[in-house]
């Protein structure tokens, strides 16, 4: 008998069919004498249908008065799921029990609309388990030390699921969507994308923060502190498959130094529609600059991505950067008010139809050339390069949003993914 996790994303939560497929799915699991612990998403275009009711009312503000309710708003979504999905698991005759995460509790930070988890505690639960019960545990929220309830950020139901999991010391934790697993890149964006078996928590980590929204990164961030075995797979299969097959499809998440050392040098590609870039020209290039500009940026708390100072002409230069398209309105503002009159720099101008694309893979550690044939193809696409950064096992570029697809194919041909693994 083993202590699972399961966690199910939205499109798989998106109607009552689906949901009683997810309990006849669980149900099957139970059955077979594992505990069963899930998570469930809110159902699919829940979580974006609250938060643009909220902004019908008043246009978002960054007052935390404003993400608390935005987070006491968001936070029914996945509270509904998780009771129809109880219900569902009742009607199957398991007998079932949900809680929001309060209930639980699963505490977090104070930080609304991206809280961090604290801690978890996991008597309660256990006492269902004990008791025979499934228990259903509302992903993406928690709750502060002041009572308030808090969520986990866009996506945040992953965490929630690896976060349960570590606490629980789950024997494993099943992350199932609407795809059979980590793919080479998003499958809607290069039709020729290849699922892989298996994915380095490093590979995994760098391809979530770079902008694949398969997973959510702390979920991975969670996994590799804790080493909680994790696997990605399709809640799309019929839910009767034999279960020994199920529990070995998808993709896993391995520790490992691969074994597979030999395998492409480049694993997987990843974008981000998310962010917009800030130029701001004409800066005395004098020491400090940066300080001087990202300083107040950082002060606001607004996270700075991708840097670049060009060389300084004339005693001058151009320093830019990039940040997330949610703030971009406020750092240009700032940067006006601000940065510009006390730097006596020329002007600040910003660009939000831009996007960022980045290969990664643990073999670029030991080839070089990588980032040189990566260059090579964008220019033969024409695709002009705005501003690069590099890491050891990622190279990331960022240009023109309209290129994305053709970028992202073209390096997914390039870089040999197109073909199946051997
Ligand atoms: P869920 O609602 O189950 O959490 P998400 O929409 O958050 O599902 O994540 C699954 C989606 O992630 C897929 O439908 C796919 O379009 C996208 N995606 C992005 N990058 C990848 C990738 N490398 N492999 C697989 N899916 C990816
Ligand atoms: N429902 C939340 C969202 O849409 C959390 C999740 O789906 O993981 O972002
Ligand atoms: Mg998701």
């Amino acid at each position: 008998m083993a202590l699972i996790v399961h966690k199910y994303g939205g499109t798989s939560m998106g109607s009552p069919e689906r949901i009683r497929n997810v309990a006849k799915r669980v149900a099957k699991w139970a059955r077979a004498g594992h505990q069963m612990v899930v998570v469930p998403s809110a159902m699919s275009g829940e979580t974006n249908r609250l938060l643009a009711l909220a902004k019908e009312l008043a246009p978002e503000r960054a007052t935390q008065a404003y993400h608390r309710e935005l987070d006491m708003l968001a936070a029914t979504g996945e509270q509904a799921s998780s009771a129809l999905l109880a219900i569902a698991l009742q009607a199957e005759g398991m007998e079932s029990v949900s809680y929001a995460g309060w209930q639980v509790p699963i505490r977090t930070d104070s930080s609304y609309t991206k809280a961090r988890i604290e801690s978890i505690d996991d008597q309660r639960v256990r006492g269902d388990l004990a008791a025979g019960k499934v228990v259903i545990v509302t992903g993406f929220q928690g709750i502060d030390e002041h009572g308030h309830i808090t969520t986990l950020g866009r996506g945040g139901s992953d965490t929630s699921a690896v976060a349960v999991a570590a606490a629980m010391k789950a024997d494993e934790c099943l992350i199932y969507t609407d795809v059979d697993g980590v793919y080479t890149t998003d499958p809607r964006v290069a039709p020729a994308a290849r699922r892989l078996t298996t994915v380095s928590f490093e590979e995994m980590l760098e391809m979530a923060s770079l902008g694949s929204k398969v997973l959510q990164i702390r979920s991975v961030e969670f996994a590799g502190k804790y080493k909680v075995p994790m696997r990605v797979l399709s809640s799309f299969t019929p839910w009767d498959i034999d279960i020994n097959e199920e529990a070995k499809s998808g993709t896993l998440i391995t520790f490992e130094e691969d074994e597979k050392m030999e395998q492409a040098v480049v694993s997987g590609i990843a974008f981000n529609r998310d962010e917009a870039k800030i130029s701001v020209l004409g800066v005395p290039d004098t020491p400090g600059i940066a300080y001087r500009i990202l300083g107040p940026v950082a002060d606001a708390n607004i996270e700075v991505d991708v840097i670049i100072q060009n060389l300084s002409k004339d005693g001058k230069t151009d320093f830019s950067f990039t940040v997330h398209r949610n703030d971009y309105a406020r750092a240009i503002e700032l940067l006006k008010e601000k940065v510009l009159p006390a730097l006596g720099a020329q002007d600040v101008v910003g660009d939000a139809k831009i996007c960022k694309v980045s290969i990664v893979g643990i073999g670029m550690r030991s080839h070089v050339g990588v980032a040189s044939t990566m260059f090579r193809v964008l220019s033969e696409e024409g695709i002009n390069i705005q501003m690069i950064s590099t890491s050891e096992i990622k190279t990331s570029v960022v240009i023109d949003e309209k290129y994305l697809e053709l970028a992202v194919r073209a390096l997914h041909t390039a870089f040999d993914l197109d073909k199946p693994a051997e």
